[in-house]
């Protein structure tokens, strides 16, 4: 419980690194950084660090490619991608990567550092929920190891989603509410529901027969997302 938590920073600019590591050092984290994509990935790949924190254009290796490799090895490796770059497509590629989370320059300090705590938090929480979720298709998600049978993988994110779905199957979940509840986002805070839209978008492509035409997470208009579930059961009265 006392542990501090071992954070990694990847980012080359001297200012933006010298900036995060006294943040986090404030905040009670204990900080180790690197300058070099190389370094980055090295470090990154000893499977000490709790976070990592990884700016995209970097000296040798970018930070796209660093995550890549960091997901070979790892699927359960918190990571947040510092950008620069803002524009959809970079943002689309760190999440099909599968950054836990994206954060654009020029960024607030303080949201960065929720950021980082609400992908911890649920790094820490996704222990405790239902190991499988059945699907209305016939499709059994295996939550402690981000998979549906050999074929389909999850990044954490998307377990997260799932995962919150499934524990509100009953009815639609808004993206606002998923923002605040799956990304940790305080409800005042810029909303970017367009992120929640792209993940429910690859799931689609993952857990559904037709894409084009969903049945496991449908759209409720005006209301948002709904997963369907494996709707009988057997009645033993035991729902959680
Ligand atoms: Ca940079």
């Amino acid at each position: 419980m006392a542990r501090k938590p071992q954070i990694l920073i990847v980012e080359d600019e001297v200012a933006i690194r010298t900036g995060l590591v006294d943040v986090f050092v404030y905040h009670g984290y204990e900080v180790e950084f690197a300058e070099r994509g190389e370094e980055g990935l090295r470090k990154a790949l000893s499977g000490l660090f709790d976070m990592i924190l990884l700016d995209v254009m970097l000296p040798g290796m970018n930070g796209f490619e660093i995550c890549e490799r960091i997901r070979q090895q790892d699927r359960h490796q918190p990571v947040i991608m510092l950008t620069a770059r803002t524009s959809d497509e970079d943002i689309v590629q760190g999440l099909t990567l599968g950054a836990d989370d994206y954060v654009s320059k020029p960024f607030s300090v303080a949201q960065l550092v929720l950021r980082v705590q609400a992908v911890l938090r649920r790094a820490r929480i996704g222990d405790e929920l239902d190991a499988e979720i059945r699907l209305c298709n016939g499709l059994v998600i295996d939550t402690q190891n981000l998979c549906a049978g050999a074929d389909v993988v999850f990044t954490r994110r998307e377990m997260d989603v799932l995962q919150y779905l499934s524990s509100q199957s009953e009815r639609p979940v808004s993206r606002e509410e998923l923002l605040v509840k799956v990304w940790g986002y305080a409800s005042q805070m810029e909303i970017e529901t367009r992120t929640v839209d792209i993940h429910i978008a690859k799931l689609r492509r993952k857990i559904e027969r037709d894409a084009s035409n969903p049945q496991a997470i449908v759209t409720v208009r005006g209301a948002g997302y709904r997963l369907m579930v494996e709707s009988d059961k057997s009645a033993d009265g035991e729902s959680a």
